[in-house]
């Protein structure tokens, strides 16, 4: 990055001019690609189906233009559904990483949240504090810590403020539906939002030396006697929405120069 660029911007945003996104789920994010007028640059393995689009956010006379890539990783060719979890967005992500190179990335999505915590439908948080695992139970010496991972979140607070989230603890897990067990790690760990993949991509983008940034847009809420199912239905869309004006200023206050 050239020193120019740093003279004038400060922070984080000093550093970052290409921003890769992964949403675990198409109609997470469609809505951004649509907004920004991105391209489908197809597959990025030829036997996955992860797939990208890409293009450039214009910073005009007062500005500076970003690079913005997202990434899917794809529908499941066997269950005709999109392939949400850890292991392909983890895989995804490592992709991408390695052949859009971006200085931020951003694991956009939806959540369970906690309404002792404070969420309610519709909120936006970005992971603060650790990124946890709530179903990697390894009781044995070392692998228990490795299990829950604790990645640190390093929350740049004026790109939280530019996206008017409130920061809280982010847990993990391959499943959608959370046993009595979890239940009570949510509880001790002060989770606010659980989801399915933002831990593993914390833990990636730590390998990789590449900012990381979680925002998510709470859909349902696990403590509440609604099934999380049917509230996840029920507001996806209406809640997407909602993400992607977050993640439209986060880009406009990204690309000016101040
Ligand atoms: N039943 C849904 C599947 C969505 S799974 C369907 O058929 O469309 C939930 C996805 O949204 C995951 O990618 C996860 O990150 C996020 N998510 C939203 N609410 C969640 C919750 N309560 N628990 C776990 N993940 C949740």
């Amino acid at each position: 990055m050239s020193t120019d660029i740093r003279s004038d911007i400060e922070g984080m945003k000093a550093e970052v001019q290409r921003i890769g996104f992964i949403f675990a789920m198409r109609a997470e994010g469609q809505g951004l690609i649509d907004r920004l007028g991105l391209t489908e640059q197809g597959r990025l393995d030829p036997d996955l189906p992860a797939c990208w689009v890409s293009g450039r956010v214009e910073g005009g006379s007062s500005g500076r233009d970003l690079e913005v890539a997202i990434v899917f990783a794809g529908e499941d060719p066997y269950h005709g559904c999109d392939r949400i979890g850890t292991l392909p967005a983890t895989m995804a992500a490592y992709l991408l990483c390695r052949r859009f190179r971006p200085d931020l990335l951003v694991n956009a999505g939806t959540c369970g949240g906690f309404q002792r915590e404070g969420a309610s439908i519709g909120a936006v948080y970005v992971g603060g504090g650790d990124f946890l695992f709530h179903d990697r139970r390894i009781p044995l010496p070392e692998f228990e810590a490795f299990g829950i991972g604790r990645i640190p979140a390093i929350v740049d607070e004026p790109m939280r403020m530019a996206l008017g989230a409130e920061s809280g603890i982010i847990s993990t897990g391959d499943s959608f539906a959370p046993t009595a067990e979890e239940q009570s790690f949510f509880e001790r760990e002060r989770v606010t939002c659980k989801e399915m993949e933002a831990a593993s991509l914390a833990s990636l983008s730590r390998d990789l030396g590449v900012h990381f940034l979680a925002v998510k847009a709470v859909t349902d809420l696990v403590d509440h006697p609604e099934p999380e199912a049917s509230a996840f239905a029920r507001n996806l869309n209406r809640v997407s929405q909602i993400l992607v004006e977050r993640l439209i200023n986060l880009l406009e206050w990204m690309k000016v120069r101040e």
